[in-house]
């Protein structure tokens, strides 16, 4: 008997960076500096806030978009640290920022439609939109400094275009849209109705320039979402939390997919996500700043043509010196050097690797150093 299951699931495959960390931990004695994960834990008084909840009796189906009190902190926290005015029914707590990419293509995607992803970019767009029957149309940024060029957006629009997804700070490159390129890409689409998927979870690591977002631009505020998330800036990623910003009409229609998917989000968590937006994460962006300009001057040093990332926790390094298939380069890194970095090729682009430096200063000078004898033995 045959078992004829969903042919875009059937066809998807999954993650290539879990898939690479599997087999960096599977080689015995190699380093992987492949998760994009804090390597600090969750804030006392974030965790105290949960043991609060649970004493409460928070433990019942809470409103499906989230508690009252945790949309009224949202609004609040948007409008007053990042001037973004969404009211308590534009948001939706989610399940990580995945969720609110998950729900945000699955409202606005039909079959064929079609989303312009700036790459590199991180897998989650492309699979997702293949999920929902839609098509991934790359816009290469290596050109034009990992910044989106509006003419090269101009010519990736089709009449089958329905969205383009941002994600700045980027993950992998590093790269902070600047006003210039938000305002070039506000120009090319505003008057277009094409949805605009502002993927800022790395927000509050900027340590050059300044951060904008595209949700800044409120004539197009019916077609902009945005995705945030807890994970990355408050050291939350296994607590899967995240919310959405959109318009009423909008995120209304965005509901119905959370509903059925995940009912809400969990209950005794709400009162942690009010905790964290009250923390100052100051300290996080100082301390990966610090591991940027470590790894950077280590990198250069050792003669690798890399550009100084102004965010997120990412170095996005050239393999060309040595080869440009970056997963057969990056197999011979993990067997020879015994150190462990993400193929380019997962983030559509070939020739490059992945660098995640949110690991300890011990482990970063450890992988740098295995790195470096590697290279000084190829001379
Ligand atoms: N967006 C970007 C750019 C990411 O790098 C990640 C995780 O690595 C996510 C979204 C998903 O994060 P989460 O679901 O934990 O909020």
């Amino acid at each position: 008997m045959e078992l004829i299951l969903n042919e875009a699931a059937a066809k998807e495959e999954l993650s290539g960076i879990r898939r690479f960390t599997a087999f960096v931990k599977q080689t015995p004695g190699a380093i992987g500096f492949t998760m994009g994960e804090p390597d600090l834990d969750t804030k006392e008084e974030i965790k105290a806030a949960v043991m609060t909840a649970l004493d409460a009796n928070e433990t019942h189906y809470p409103p499906g978009n989230g508690s009252p009190f945790t949309l009224e902190a949202i609004s609040a926290f948007e409008a007053e640290k990042f001037g973004l005015h969404y009211s308590p029914d534009e948001i939706i707590l989610t399940m990580g920022s995945t969720e609110g990419l998950f729900i945000t293509l699955a409202t606005v995607l039909n079959p064929g439609d079609e989303v312009i992803i700036p790459t590199p970019a991180f897998s989650l767009y492309e699979s997702i939109t293949r999920l929902f029957r839609g098509v991934p149309v790359y816009l290469p940024t290596e050109g034009s400094g990992f910044q989106v060029d509006p003419e090269a957006l101009k010519r990736a629009i089709t009449p089958r275009t329905k969205a383009l997804v941002l994600n700045s700070p980027n993950n992998p490159s590093g790269v902070v849209y600047t006003k210039e390129t938000m305002d070039a890409i506000h120009d090319v689409l505003k008057d277009k109705p094409i949805f605009v998927l502002c993927d800022d979870v790395y927000r509050a690591l900027v340590y050059k320039g300044q951060f904008h977002s595209f949700a800044e631009y409120q004539d197009m505020r019916d077609r902009v979402v945005v995705a945030q998330s807890f994970s990355k800036s408050y050291a939350m990623t296994g607590w899967r939390l995240g919310y959405v910003l959109a318009d009423a009409p909008l995120r209304d229609k965005m509901q119905v997919f959370h509903q059925y998917c995940v009912t809400s989000a969990p209950s005794v968590l709400q009162r942690a996500c009010v905790q964290a937006l009250k923390t100052d994460v100051t300290y996080v962006r100082e301390l990966f700043q610090k591991r940027r300009d470590y790894v950077y001057g280590r990198l250069t040093a050792m003669g690798w043509d890399v550009t100084k990332p102004e965010g997120a926790f990412y170095m996005f390094i050239p393999t060309g010196r040595y080869d440009n298939d970056s997963l057969r380069f990056c197999r011979r890194l993990v067997t020879e050097a015994g150190v462990g970095f993400v193929p380019g090729v997962y983030f559509a682009t070939e020739g490059y690797m992945r660098m995640s430096y949110c690991y300890s200063d011990g482990e970063l000078k450890e992988g740098l150093d295995r790195l470096e004898n590697w290279v000084n033995a190829q001379r």
